[in-house]
């Protein structure tokens, strides 16, 4: 998506019905900044904006985010460029999370085995060992948490049995399931059957 003719396009519209970033920032409810930031390319509507703002502007979302005036006989084919780029956004952003919490959670459960080896060689049994591996089972709890949310933001699981790719968020549900890497054991929505799901970054 280019921010950059998003932004641009939105001042036109703005421009257009005649009426400035303060008063198009007071019809959202929003800083006159962040129109700023829309107007500059630095950033993205929230989704929960978008509606308010195409509205205001007398344009639709295919058109916000494509940047331009979209003629009815390229709908179709704009739509499925948009929808085709939604996609591909939303498997760099689950490759991302995933590279992340493998980045985040390795060295730091290497590095918390080496200071436990290490500091209960070289120190006697006491107070002091006693609040490094206290304190540093804490961090690699809080580490491992990081790497699990982002593994759950991340991605949709397959079913191995009908290969029907599904959802899972529930937390809980994904803390109690046995993993091997990112594949967890979950039951099918479609089939029933259970089996160790495999991530997968799309639908
Ligand atoms: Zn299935």
């Amino acid at each position: 998506m280019d921010l950059i003719k998003i932004g641009g396009f939105i001042a036109d519209c703005r421009k257009g019905k005649k009426i400035t970033q303060e008063q198009l920032a007071e019809k959202l409810c929003i800083t006159d900044r962040a129109v700023s930031k829309w107007e500059r390319g630095l950033s993205l509507p929230d989704a929960d904006k978008m509606l308010d703002l195409c509205n205001t502007l007398d344009i639709n979302v295919n058109e916000l985010l494509n940047g331009e005036k979209i003629d009815m006989k390229d709908y179709k084919k704009k739509n499925e460029e948009l929808l085709l780029e939604l996609a591909k956004q939303d498997e760099l952003k689950n490759k991302r999370l995933i590279k992340d919490m493998w980045a985040i959670t390795i060295p730091t459960f290497i590095f918390y085995i080496a200071l436990v080896i290490i500091s209960s060689t070289l120190l006697k049994e006491g107070p002091i060992l006693a609040t490094i591996i206290c304190v540093s089972t804490v961090v690699l709890l809080i580490v491992c948490f990081y790497g699990f949310k982002n593994e759950v933001e991340a991605g949709y699981y397959e079913c191995r049995h009908c290969h029907h790719i599904f959802e899972e968020k529930n937390y809980f549900k994904l803390l109690m399931a046995p993993h091997m890497g990112t594949s967890r054991y979950q039951k099918c929505p479609k089939c029933g059957k259970k089996s160790m799901a495999k991530k997968v970054m799309s639908k």
